[in-house]
């Protein structure tokens, strides 16, 4: 037995962070809001077969950190594991520029506020080193830039390449909920294949959150789109809840349950047990469809663990039980006939 080798630790792990297209971006553009950026602009080739870049206008990065940014572990974010607690940032593990580098050819340009027009470009290698550096005129922010998007992951690669439109459109959906969440924010996803130019998705940083919700659910749902919430009180630990869904009638609903977001504490994540409970509450009024919605959960930070798995989607929650009927409660002032918002009665 042996113990395995370093460099090949870090390309195991890689794949952990990087799984796919849609984590391959997603990663980016978190550090892109982290930077504080109030525009980003995503740009695919090929759907992300030939490059992905992000540009951003935010803080850029320090020439103190070049050689730094791509190691496994740095990170500018936290310095301690108590800091987690109170973390504001999408990031703090410092793994994804490190695994974007094993999993594909990384180039980033860069200026800060005291560089700018003056910016660099640096160039990594697939462990992450720095390879070379050059001055490039840049405004202040960050383009982060990927080729041969998991070249050396022939496996990886051949699924993404053969199923592309798939991949492509689980990036759209992940994408879409940076953009309902990131308030100022103007969010743009262009994809440019042999066939021409494709805006997936373009959000305006002055509209509010119904607003954008409208740009992605379909400005034709305004009418068919309500609010509900649940405010904070002492003994449900603070837990407050605000949500848009589509009523439970035929034509407000979808074949499939793919438009359905849930934030806690402004991040986006998957919360199986809160889907079940809306899809199932749904079903009852409207058996055939499955609704649009956008649920936002704000807690205490003290009681969530987002530290559970690389892509953080999954959130543990202390008071989940409290939780879900507080969401429950919430939904029923809003499906229940009697009470309901919507006045309609059961729709088969
Ligand atoms: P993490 O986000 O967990 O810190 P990353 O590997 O994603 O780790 O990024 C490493 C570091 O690189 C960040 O902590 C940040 O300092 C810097 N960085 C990455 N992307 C950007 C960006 N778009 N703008 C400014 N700094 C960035
Ligand atoms: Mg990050």
């Amino acid at each position: 037995m042996h113990a395995i080798g370093k460099d090949t630790v870090r390309q195991l792990c890689a794949g952990q962070v990087v799984v796919d297209l849609a984590t391959s971006v997603k990663e980016l553009l978190e550090n892109s809001l982290d930077a504080a950026a109030t525009n980003v602009d995503i740009k695919l080739k090929d759907s992300g077969l030939t490059s992905i870049i992000v540009a951003d206008n935010g803080q850029g990065i320090d020439e103190a950190n070049f050689a730094t940014v791509c190691r496994k572990h740095w990170t500018s974010k936290i310095s301690s594991f108590e800091d987690l607690e109170g973390v504001a940032t999408f990031g703090f593990r410092g793994e994804a520029l490190s695994s974007l580098c094993a999993v594909a050819n990384v180039t980033i340009t860069t200026a800060t506020r005291e560089s700018a027009p003056m910016g660099v470009e640096l160039e990594f290698d697939n462990s992450g080193e720095l390879l070379a550096q050059k001055p490039t005129a840049r405004e202040r922010g960050t383009t982060i830039k990927l080729t041969g998007l998991f070249a050396k992951w022939p496996v990886r690669q051949q699924d993404l390449r053969k199923n592309v439109r798939r991949e492509y459109l689980r990036l759209v959906t992940l994408i879409e909920q940076y953009a309902v969440i990131s308030d100022g924010v103007r969010l743009s996803l262009t994809n440019q294949t042999r066939g021409g130019n494709t805006v997936s998705l373009r959000t305006m940083p002055q509209s509010d959150r119904f607003s954008r919700l409208l740009t992605i659910f379909g400005t034709q749902m305004r009418p068919h789109i309500v609010n509900f919430e649940h405010c904070p009180t002492a003994e449900d630990e603070d837990i407050s809840i605000n949500g848009h869904i589509s009523k439970p009638i035929p034509e407000a609903g979808r074949s499939a349950s793919d438009r359905q977001f849930f934030f806690v504490n402004g991040r986006p994540c998957d919360f199986p047990k809160a889907k079940k409970l809306v899809n199932e509450m749904y079903r009852d009024h409207c058996p055939t469809r499955f609704p649009l919605y956008s649920i936002e959960v704000i807690i205490n930070p003290r009681s969530i663990d987002v530290n559970l798995t690389p892509d953080k989607r999954t959130i543990l929650i202390r008071h989940e039980s409290l939780l879900l009927s507080s969401l429950r409660k919430a939904l029923a002032l809003v499906f229940e006939p009697s009470e309901s918002v919507f006045n309609v009665s059961r729709v088969q």
